[in-house]
Formats: C-alpha cells, structure tokens, sequence
C-alpha cells in the first residue's frame, strides 16, 4: 500500500510570522490523521521555524529547491546538508516554475535528486507538460524524456527517497485542473517508466489546482497518490481539507 502524501507548495508568499502562524492552525486541525503524509514546503528563510513549530507532529517540512553541491562559492544557493540541519527532510526538485523561469533541465534536476539522496532527503520530482507540448500530441514523449534523464542512475536502494509529481504546466495556477482521467492516464505512463520492482512503491503525486473541490476524485484514481498543492495550500483551512479529502 502506498502512503498518500498532500504536499503544499508555497511559493514565493507569506513572511515569517505568517508560516509560524500557519502551523499553528494547521496542527490542530490535522492532528488526528495518520494514514497520509503531511507536507508542507515553505520559502527557505521560514524553514527552521516552521520545522521547529512543527518538531514532533504529524507535519514535516520540505524545501522548494535545493543545489547539487554541498557547499562551496555558490552565493544564493542552498545545499542538501544546510536544509538538513534546519529540520527539512523533503526537497522539491524541478517544479515548472524553476525550470521555466531559472533555467532548469532534467540533466539538473538530475543532479539536484542525487545531492538529496546522498543525504537522505525524499525528493519530490516534477515533471509535465505545457500546453503546446500536449495539443501537439507530445506529452508522451515530453514525460518521458523528464523521467528518463530527471531519474536516470538511481541504485535500487535509492528509490525509497523518490517521489514524483505530474503537474501538467496547463494547470499550475491557472484553476483549470487535468481530469482525474487524463492525470490518471499519465499517472500510469509514468509507472510504467520506473523499473518493475519498484514501480508500485513509488508515490506519483498529480499538481495543478487542486482544491477541496476536486481532490476527491483525483484521489479515487489508483495511480494518484496524493497532490502537490500551490494556492490552495495558504491557508490552513483549505489546506485541511485537502488533507482530510
Ligand atoms: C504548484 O505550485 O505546484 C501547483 C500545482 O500550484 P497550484 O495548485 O496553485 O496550481
């Protein structure tokens, strides 16, 4: 059986007495589930609170992005070992808006996935479409291509610290969600990509609007293993309700 996970996205929102403040509503509203992992992702600088506010519960605390190197001149940049030590144990790795607006490729994501293992992060990898690619009839190919080189050289024991999250690009912010048959469609492609003997472990996450409103169905699918949710993880009341779908 895999573990649902609904993981929140933050983005660029919120200062830090907002996030702290977050927790503290969300904690009580979620502190009776735990058939599902709880994630939420806040911006970096909010990191150490809300894991320290969150120390013990049922919420963990992931980064949105991380670097390949462990440490060195690299001015901005944040490593595997630095999120570690602030107590984040989840990464999200290539969302669209990294590889969209920062310049991100799989052979990055690559790396960036193999820095979070070496150091035991669980690694959320995003992959999808835009909307060009999918009326061109391409998402196969695009989604593929992502997973191939995004996963490639990954030792069996590593699979256990991946995830993988189909947020067609269509969809990111725009209000307009995949139908649970097409995000189920690709969901299955994308097993079908990950090697046998690990390809039912693995949770595939979809992303793209997910809100109270539709995560139920999403979640009725059998390859959808939970969401990865941006605007409607803001706010500790909808974001509970995801949780509790
Ligand atoms: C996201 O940030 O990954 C996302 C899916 O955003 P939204 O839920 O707002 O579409």
């Amino acid at each position: 059986m895999r573990k649902p996970i609904i993981a929140g996205n933050w983005k660029m929102y919120k200062d830090l007495t907002e996030a702290v403040d977050f927790v503290q509503k969300l904690l009580p509203l979620v502190s009776d589930v735990s058939d599902r992992t709880i994630l939420i992702c806040p911006p970096s600088p909010f990191l150490k609170d809300t894991a320290d506010e969150a120390c013990g519960s049922n919420i963990m605390v992931g980064a949105q992005n991380l670097y390949w190197e462990d440490e060195g001149a690299f001015t901005g940049e944040i490593s595997a070992p630095m999120l570690k030590s602030v107590g984040c144990t989840y990464a999200i790795i290539g969302h669209s808006e990294r590889r969209q607006y920062f310049c991100e490729t799989d052979e990055t994501v690559n790396k960036k996935l193999h820095a979070a293992i070496k150091h035991n992060l669980n690694a959320i990898v995003c992959v999808g479409e835009t909307l060009e690619q999918r009326e061109k009839g391409e998402t196969f190919k695009v989604i593929e291509k992502q997973i191939k080189v995004g996963l490639d050289k990954l030792e069996i024991d590593h699979w256990s610290l991946v995830i993988i999250a189909y947020e067609p690009v269509w969809a990111i912010g725009t209000g307009r969600t995949a139908t649970p048959e097409q995000a189920q469609e690709v969901h299955a492609f994308i097993r079908g990509l990950l090697p046998k003997n690990v390809a039912g472990e693995i949770r595939i996450l979809y992303g793209g609007s997910v809100k109270p409103e539709n995560v139920k169905e999403l979640m009725a699918k059998p390859d959808i293993d939970g969401g990865l949710v941006g605007g409607a993880s803001l706010k500790p009341d909808s974001f509970a309700k995801i949780i509790k779908y």
